[in-house]
């Protein structure tokens, strides 16, 4: 029962996330004016407008104009849905499901617009700093120490990464806006898990790199977006960070 309704509320939210997606970046505003189609501009109705089932429904095109409908739509709304099922899951109803899903939520919407437009959106980051801060003031798995040293260590050290990059190939390597990123990871998930976001990042990084390499057939030289990967590689640490740290100590003892 209670995963059901953690599905239902997952894709909901993932409907509003897909809102927030398309129009942060434009600065318009995420309440009014509603939807509409993008290619005939008919305002979106209700009925047409339900989480995955519509766009199932519709065969992924409008309802009027036969416009294609982004595919992104209802993988955003099938992401945010598993994430909301998994973190159900792990903490139970409880204010610490809260706040993570508020965090991995955070995470899809700044993917999917680094995805797109290679920004990382201070509307997002910064506040989601603050929400992580004081969530460790009422939730059980992080106290404010960790949070504080996470946030401080998150955007300290990405911030060192990106000097000296700049410093020795002389072009701008990862932006302000993946600092700001890791610095909120560092919030959510203490400091820790930082140092493995920025590990597990650099690695899903590297090979996806050099696929696209491989793929490409050619030097890659345009800098791939960072933020999907250190977004990656939070999500991994807020669900296995524990166990893989665990493993690592047994390794080395
Ligand atoms: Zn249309």
């Amino acid at each position: 029962m209670l995963s059901i309704v953690s599905i239902i509320l997952g894709a909901m939210v993932g409907s509003f996330l897909n809102v927030c997606i398309y129009r942060l970046p434009k600065e318009e505003s995420i309440i009014w004016p509603r939807s509409h189609c993008p290619t005939c501009k008919k305002i979106i109705r209700f009925y047409d407008n339900i989480p995955l089932i519509s766009y199932l429904l519709l065969r992924g095109r409008c309802r009027y104009c036969k416009g294609p409908i982004s595919i992104q739509y209802p993988l955003v709304e099938g992401i945010t849905a598993l994430s909301s099922l998994f973190l159900i899951i792990k903490f139970g109803p409880s204010l610490s499901y809260l706040f993570y899903f508020a965090f991995v939520a955070a995470l899809i919407v700044i993917t999917v617009i680094d995805l797109y437009h290679q920004i990382i959106p201070d509307g997002i980051s910064l506040p989601g700093i603050g929400v992580g801060l004081l969530a460790s003031l009422v939730i059980p798995q992080i106290t404010f120490l960790n949070s504080l040293m996470g946030i401080l260590l998150g955007g300290g050290s990405l911030f060192l990464v990106a000097t000296l990059y700049e410093w020795i190939f002389k072009r701008e390597g990862m932006g302000g806006g993946d600092v700001k990123l890791l610095a909120m990871i560092g919030a959510f998930l203490g400091w820790k898990a930082v140092i493995l976001t920025i590990l597990l990042s650099s690695m899903i990084g590297s090979i996806t790199g050099i696929l696209i390499m491989i793929l490409k057939g050619k030097d890659f030289k345009y800098a791939i977006p960072f933020g999907p990967f250190l977004s990656m590689g939070a999500v991994i640490a807020l669900f296995y960070g524990e166990n893989l740290i665990r493993w690592y100590l047994y390794w080395n003892r």
